[in-house]
């Protein structure tokens, strides 16, 4: 565990150190939950949400995009329920005084036995050896099998508690499972409460409740009070998707986990409008789907995981997670969730408008249902950030090894696609000639040229913030136009030619494998 916190904690210094991620207002000690990207992670953010939208928009003649406004009209939140039920429980622990999600409270206790299972299988491995079967093992080992059971039990109480809304329920289970303060040890709760999550504002020329208006808490909603105008403007037919990235709030009840659970964060929404009747194979087509984007950006399978949801939200009748398993545990990383015809319907009925297609092939107008599937782009960096940190040792130029920090980010994804770099800063013709080569291939993708350090401190930097390839241009360039290419990777370092350059990088960076695997 403590290895895992320090996983934790050194990618957050490094995210800092190289100019991925700030906390926002530092030098006013901070504001909680609010993260500001810097100049790499505004990089490597966006690469992310590129990916997300060619494989979306771009790879699907039925999906199309939107950017709807943050503000909407009042009445949007009610119809939706977010005034009357978008709520988390909220538990204060008398003695520390600090504030808790009640749920997650229990979902951290899960999490420890589930780490205890762990180690159970750990001592498995130990004995059997070769012939170690893990989901052999964790169906027949006494103790692996009583901690599942455990789990399985708190999580159906968990998941009855929240759907019922009984924050009696929620407490008895706080407290039967002796969870203590993490901060404090202390096992003094106050009663549970529903804590309402949305920020609001207020509307300048309109004063008091009716001018009252919220921060989306959801991007989604801007979608479906849009549905007619996309698909009258586009001449959709059924079925057929919306897709937007765009910013979303919450009031948090504690922010934590660094960009994990933030109170300012951005999300990618797809919602896709089915014929009812048909929405569940939409769901099972689209967690698949999801699941291999996930997994073709080269994502090990055994960091990725489904979690289908025992308790459902007001608007669903089925619900999944993909979770991931970030430093600090398998959590969620994207819900998909079949969302019926909640949200088109509560907006008929709230606005007057119908919200309806005209079938022409049924010759029927109905209500489609609605399968959604969401990701923060937030959690997204961090899961890449926490895949791609590796330290390892390689062999330094003295015949020996030494440690680098390397971020093994798919090219696709890399904030810096290509470093040029020359051999000699004091030598103003290597210079001349690095500044040509970079001035050159900066108009085909995001390079950076450097020529401060030593050339092995400068193929550090470079690993450590992912970039694929560097350039190095020494004196042999001068006389034969070739430049040594260096693989973050292998560290192999091939001669080439300058004229090579472009192409040998353009084909390390292209989209086109990543599609293709979709
Ligand atoms: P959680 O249970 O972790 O609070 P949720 O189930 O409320 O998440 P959804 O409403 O399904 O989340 O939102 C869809 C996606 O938006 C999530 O899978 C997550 O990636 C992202 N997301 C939600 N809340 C936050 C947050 N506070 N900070 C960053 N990303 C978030």
């Amino acid at each position: 565990m403590a290895e895992v916190q320090d996983l934790f904690k050194k990618i957050i210094a490094h995210s800092k150190e190289y100019g991925f991620v700030y906390q926002s207002s530092e030098i006013y000690d901070g504001l909680g939950g609010v993260y500001d990207y810097g100049p790499l992670g505004v990089e490597l953010k966006n690469n992310i949400k590129a990916y997300w939208w060619k494989s979306m928009v771009q790879m699907h003649e039925n999906i199309v995009g939107l950017d709807s406004a943050i503000f909407m009209h009042p009445t949007t939140w009610k119809a939706s329920g977010h005034v009357d039920a978008f709520n988390d429980p909220l538990v204060d622990n008398k003695t520390s005084k600090k504030r808790y999600r009640a749920d997650v409270l229990v979902e951290d206790f899960i999490q420890k036995i589930e780490d205890k299972i762990k180690k159970q299988v750990k001592k498995g491995i130990k004995r059997f050896g070769d012939d170690f079967d893990e989901a052999k093992f964790r169906a027949t080992d006494g103790r692996a099998v009583q901690y599942a059971e455990k789990i399985k039990n708190i999580e159906e109480r968990l998941g009855q508690a929240m759907t019922d809304n009984d924050m009696v329920a929620l407490r008895d289970l706080i407290v039967e499972l002796e969870i203590a303060d993490p901060v404090s040890g202390s096992k003094d709760w106050t009663d549970v409460r529903q804590f309402n999550l949305m920020f609001s504002t207020q509307l300048g020329n309109i004063a008091g409740a009716e001018g009252k208006l919220y921060l989306r808490p959801e991007t989604a909603q801007g979608i479906f009070v849009n549905f007619l105008n996309v698909q009258k403007t586009t001449r959709q037919k059924l079925p057929f998707g919306i897709a937007q990235i765009g910013k979303a709030f919450r009031n948090e009840i504690i922010a934590r986990q660094f960009i994990f659970r933030m109170r300012e964060f951005e999300q990618m929404e797809m919602q896709f409008f089915v014929k009812p009747g048909t929405e569940m194979e939409w769901y099972e087509t689209w967690k698949t789907t999801r699941m291999n984007w996930h997994k073709a950006l080269g994502t090990s399978p055994d960091k990725l995981r489904f979690h289908d949801h025992d308790a459902l939200a007001h608007y669903a009748n089925a619900a999944a997670d993909i979770q991931f398993e970030f430093p600090f545990g398998f959590k969620e990383l994207e819900g998909i969730h079949s969302r019926t015809d909640f949200d088109l319907t509560a907006h008929q009925e709230h606005s007057g408008k119908k919200l309806q297609f005209f079938d022409p092939v049924d010759n029927e107008n109905y209500v489609p249902y609605i399968i959604e599937t969401s990701i923060g782009a937030d959690r997204m960096f961090l899961a890449m950030l926490s895949t791609a940190y590796t330290e390892e040792d390689v062999p330094d130029a003295k015949g020996g090894t030494a440690q680098r920090i390397v971020l093994k980010l798919n090219p696709v994804l890399a904030p810096i696609k290509c470093a040029v770099l020359p051999l000699l800063k004091n030598k103003p013709e290597l210079v001349a000639k690095a500044k040509e080569i970079f001035d050159d291939i900066k108009l085909d993708f995001n390079c950076q040229y450097d020529e401060k350090d030593a050339i092995g401190r400068r193929y550090r930097r470079q690993d450590a913030i992912g970039t694929p390839y560097c350039i190095t241009v020494d004196f042999d360039t001068l006389e034969d136009n070739t430049v040594t290419i260096r693989d973050r990777d292998t560290l192999e370092q091939t001669r080439i030619n300058i004229s090579e350059i472009a192409d040998i990088v353009k084909e390390k960076i292209s989209w086109k494998p990543v599609l293709k695997k979709l």
